[in-house]
């Protein structure tokens, strides 16, 4: 059952028209109280894409509420199997609903429909899936205890949902993401608040459709947009209904994130930024590394937290090595995102472009030679009102240049050479940042040593972005707190009791 007219009309459909995007609050589609809306544009050609409602803390506070009683009512008091059952479907209809969603997410990102077919959307649905197989078969710990009677004790480990999780995403792989929050949060029992980006509002208010669709209840899943600060985001942070708050963004809107909920102690769970190393070495499988780095590096114009900006090879192959990947770059076709020829989208908004520009900018300052990119390409037409850049790459800066510390969040990097192991991981360890690293070798041994070493959360060895959902995903330092991925995700999202009876 439709809560209101059909989202899909209003993301996919074949008018040019602006859309018009509302709050899902309550199982219901609804504008902010104050009427407030503001655009999505379109990072392709500047169009307006969709009128979205833009929430206020009195919209907040009304999705938390709903959330709230959802929990007390037919939500908590569901069986397990049962909501992991209508948590399984919510995968399937994604899936049977693919055009859409894939239409919805590229329509605000501009990412190429190769990447958000084999990408995006098809994670958004495995991400409800794996957590609806995950906690079905869920053990729990228990412990024989000795007491000085001799009778003993049995302790045991209960689980329960948390509460309310207020949800914050990004705008790189806003399905993606987002449902790698909610999945987890919904299958531990628990009811969520998402504040999609305001870049990338569509695919979160075409999942509210799918869950009315399916028969979540109403106030399980609410969604509410807006900005940050002073806005929806913020209003969530501080809610003191709100007992949980996953947040994947910048680090440095995850301190401000962290300031406004310590007044209500809400648990957190941070996946922040990067300024990720690939360490190349000539032992390496050349052509493997060639065309693995150029993927970890352009990939969604360079707008994953885990790509690489920061390249160090060999020193025997380092030549060879930049020749190759910038006839890499050279080779991505630029252009409508619609199209299965295109390998590169645009970046998210022509703001975003200021920023990453500027870094280009800044590299020629700090004396970089620009091996190649670097600029606005020239691709004419409606294109030219989009934020698309060219893929770039830099050599001959020094460590300590602000391009080679500092992270950029687009198709940009820096290649410097190394002569020793010791080299290489001292240079990939100098960052305020630690969320993954990937290593080139054909000597297992000497991988498993630096992976060991490598001050990050994730390490990959021979590829990239290769992922199990199972496994601990997060990052150190500046790149996050907490891990999500299969039991973690479960362990952030439930709350643990012990129970001790003595016999
Ligand atoms: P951002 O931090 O600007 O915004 C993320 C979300 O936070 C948005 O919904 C925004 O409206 C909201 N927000 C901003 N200020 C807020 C505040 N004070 N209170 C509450 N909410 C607030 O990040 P972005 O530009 O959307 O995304 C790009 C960043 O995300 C990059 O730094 C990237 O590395 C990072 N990222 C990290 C991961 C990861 O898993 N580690 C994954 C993807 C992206």
């Amino acid at each position: 059952m439709l809560a209101t007219e059909p989202i899909s009309t209003t993301v996919t459909g074949a008018s040019d028209a602006p859309r018009r995007l509302r709050l899902f609050i309550d199982g219901a589609f609804v504008d902010a109280l104050s009427g407030r809306t503001f655009q999505d544009i379109s990072p392709v050609d500047g169009r307006v894409v969709a009128e979205v409602a833009e929430a206020g803390a009195e919209d907040v506070d009304r999705a938390v509420q709903a959330a709230r009683r959802a929990l007390d009512g037919p939500w908590g008091k569901m069986p397990t199997a049962a909501r992991l059952d209508l948590i399984a479907k919510v995968a399937d209809r994604i899936m049977e609903r693919f055009d859409e969603f894939l239409g919805a997410e590229i329509a605000d990102t501009g990412k190429p429909v190769g990447w958000a077919c084999d990408v995006d959307i098809p994670r958004g649905a495995a991400n409800f899936r794996i957590f609806a197989n995950l906690l079905r078969n869920l053990p729990t710990e228990s412990f024989q205890t000795d007491t000085a009677d001799g009778e003993g004790a049995l302790n045991y480990a209960l689980r329960s949902p948390v509460g309310v999780v207020g949800v914050i995403c990004p705008w790189n792989l806003p399905l993606l993401l987002m449902t790698w929050k909610v999945a987890p949060a919904l299958a531990c029992g628990n009811t969520v608040v998402v504040k999609p980006s305001e870049e990338t509002p569509a695919t979160a208010t075409l999942l509210a459709e799918v869950m009315n669709e399916v028969g979540i209840p109403p106030g399980v899943y609410n969604v509410v947009h807006g900005f940050g600060p002073g806005s929806a985001g913020e209003a969530i942070t501080q809610h003191p209904g709100v007992s949980a708050i996953t947040f994947t963004g910048e680090s440095r809107t995850g301190g401000a994130i962290m300031r406004a909920a310590a007044s209500t102690v809400k648990h957190l769970s941070f996946e922040l930024g990067g300024k990720n190393p690939a360490i190349i070495f000539a032992d390496a499988d050349f052509d493997a590394a060639v065309a693995g780095t150029a993927r970890s590096t352009f990939a969604n114009c360079g707008q994953v937290c885990l790509c690489s900006e920061r390249i160090y090879v060999e020193r025997p192959i380092f030549d060879r090595f930049v020749a190759a990947l910038k006839a890499e770059a050279e080779k991505m076709v630029l252009g409508d995102p619609t199209d299965p020829a295109t390998t590169m989208g645009p970046l998210i908004s022509r703001g975003h472009r200021e920023k990453v520009l500027g870094y280009c900018e800044l590299a020629r300052q700090e004396g970089a030679t620009v091996v190649t990119g670097g600029k606005i390409p020239d691709l004419g037409g409606t294109f030219a009102e989009g934020a698309f850049i060219e893929p770039t790459i830099w050599t001959g800066l020094p460590e300590s240049a602000r391009c080679v510390r500092e992270e950029i969040f687009g198709p940009v990097c820096h290649i410097q050479p190394f002569d020793t192991d010791e080299e290489a991981l001292a240079m990939a360890n100098d960052s305020p940042y630690g969320l993954c690293a990937a290593v080139w070798t054909g000597n297992l041994g000497r991988a498993h040593r630096l992976a060991r070493r490598l001050e990050t959360g994730m390490v990959w060895i021979n590829t990239w972005f290769l992922r199990d959902l199972r496994t601990p995903f997060g990052g150190v330092k500046l790149s996050g707190v907490g891990r999500e991925g299969g039991a973690h995700s479960v362990d952030f999202y439930t709350e643990l009791k012990n129970v001790c009876v003595k016999l």
